[in-house]
């Protein structure tokens, strides 16, 4: 690690980006993301805002040659300390914002790291599209943060497969290079799959700079269904039946007692009073097409459900978008984790979640991405509470060993981070394999280090 002097950094770095483009170390939001919460904040010695991939090899180049560490930052949204710096470089894309491409009759669009995901969709919806992935934080989070994550919130489409709809097209590698990863082309198996190793990598292996995004046509309906029970074991019977009998929701979603509750009273319509456990559906296609589906999700929810609603999408949205919020106003903190285990062993998940919790003392609650066996497990805590948190992070670290006994995985969509890294429990010759694969990449382990791997 670097001891250069931050005054020659500055200036080098200054006249490769201009200096108005160089910040100060305590530039204090580029020091965080949403891990704040559970008290995460790092340092760096300097702040950088390329604003052209070239500017981003510069700067990486720079970096590199004077054994400076690169932490790539998006939007700061990620829940996994990602691009909280612990010294080093922070290399942020918030001047990446080139729409590079946008074909709306060939359903596609390339766009450089830094556009935010709204945005994208935004653009895409004012010309009849879709851009399947929703992550909550949209507004903030940029399309390279998503990437590097492999981030997608619920399924908004029954035709939609987010990992295969975005591809790293340029990305900067070491010792300081622009390489083009993939085009337009849909498919390409003429070499190894670079554009998707890169996916969901954190920013260990390169910067992305520029990513193409496939579109869909926008679907004319989509309608929700809301599904309230009595219990968990009757909501996931339901869920389970609703699959099988080959219903194609567009969207899965539940949330458990503790996180219904948290949001009861903010709820678009009326729970009943004995609900303990709701599933969101939606049905999507043409009017008639999403209607018909809309009829066989309410009867195949229907099955040991107290009741079934029709809400109106727009306000139902906006609602299960609010649920973290509603939730971390509980206590005024929380660490909510990402497990993803085989839909079959979800109801498993869901009361482990309460159950481990509780034998750390603390509240504990979870919502998530049902279709995708995706829970946001949540411990409650007070953030000043030390305890509370170490607590927390006990009770986080045995419901990864739990989620990867049951066939799953410690990160569905937020990654390892800082706060997860060495919890994925992989066998000894893949972690090998994946430090190998780092080396190649990063021989001089400067690029995010202490994340993820
Ligand atoms: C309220 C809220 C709701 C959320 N809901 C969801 C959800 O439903 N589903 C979901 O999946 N996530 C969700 N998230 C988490 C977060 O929004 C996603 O992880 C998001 O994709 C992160 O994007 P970002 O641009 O903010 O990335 P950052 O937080 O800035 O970075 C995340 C990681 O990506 C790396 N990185 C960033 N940009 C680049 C780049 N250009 N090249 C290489 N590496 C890079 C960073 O180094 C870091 O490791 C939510 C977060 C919040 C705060």
């Amino acid at each position: 690690v670097s001891t250069a002097a931050p005054a020659p950094l500055l200036r080098d770095l200054g006249s490769i980006v201009g200096a108005d483009a160089v910040l100060p170390d305590s530039t204090a939001t580029y020091l965080r993301d949403a891990t704040e919460a559970r008290g995460l904040g790092g340092h760096a010695v300097a702040v950088v805002l390329p604003a052209t991939s070239a500017d981003v090899a510069a700067v990486f180049g720079w970096c590199y040659a004077h054994d400076v560490p690169v932490v790539p930052r998006g939007g700061g949204t990620g829940f996994a300390g990602g691009c909280v710096p612990f010294g080093g470089v922070v290399l942020a894309t918030d001047r990446l914002t080139t729409v590079r491409a946008f074909d709306p009759l060939l359903w596609r669009m390339e766009v450089e790291a830094g556009v935010r995901t709204a945005d994208v969709r935004r653009l895409a919806r004012e010309n009849g599209l879709l851009f399947p992935p929703d992550p909550g934080a949209a507004e903030q989070s940029h399309i390279g943060g998503n990437v590097a994550t492999n981030a997608e919130g619920p399924m908004r489409s029954s035709t939609a497969s987010p990992a295969h709809g975005r591809r790293v097209s340029r990305v900067v590698v070491a010792p300081g290079e622009v390489i083009a990863v993939g085009g337009a082309a849909r498919k390409d198996v003429a070499g190894l799959d670079l554009k998707s190793l890169l996916v969901g990598s954190e920013g260990t292996l390169g910067v992305i700079t520029a990513v193409w995004l496939r579109l869909i046509p926008a679907p004319e309906s989509a309608l929700p269904v809301a599904a309230f029970y009595p219990d968990t074991a009757s909501g996931c019977e339901a869920i389970t039946a609703t699959m099988g009998s080959g219903i194609t929701a567009s969207a899965l979603e539940y949330l458990d007692d503790g996180a219904l509750a948290a949001a009861r009273r903010s709820y678009p319509g009326s729970v009943p009073e004995a609900a303990r456990f709701l599933v969101v559906a939606e049905a999507d296609g043409s009017r008639d097409e999403a209607e018909r589906l809309r009829t066989e999700l309410v009867e195949a929810l229907g099955e040991g459900a107290l009741a079934v609603e029709t809400p109106e999408p727009a306000s139902l949205w906006r609602w299960r978008d609010g649920v973290s919020i509603a939730v971390t106003t509980l206590r005024g903190g929380k660490v909510s984790e990402d497990i993803a285990v085989p839909v079959d062993r979800l109801e498993e998940a869901i009361e482990a979640t309460v159950e481990v919790g509780r034998r750390h003392g603390l509240e504990s609650l979870s919502w998530g991405h049902t279709g995708d066996g995706n829970l946001h497990s949540t411990f409650l805590l007070t953030r000043e509470n030390v305890e509370e948190v170490a607590a927390a992070e006990h009770a986080a670290a045995e419901l990864f060993v739990l989620a990867v006994r049951l066939g799953g995985t410690a990160s569905g969509e937020h990654g390892l981070g800082v706060v997860k890294r060495g919890h994925a429990h992989w066998e000894p010759r893949i972690e090998a394999l994946q430090q190998e694969i780092k080396q190649v990449f990063d021989p001089k382990g400067l690029l995010n280090p202490g994340k993820k791997l």
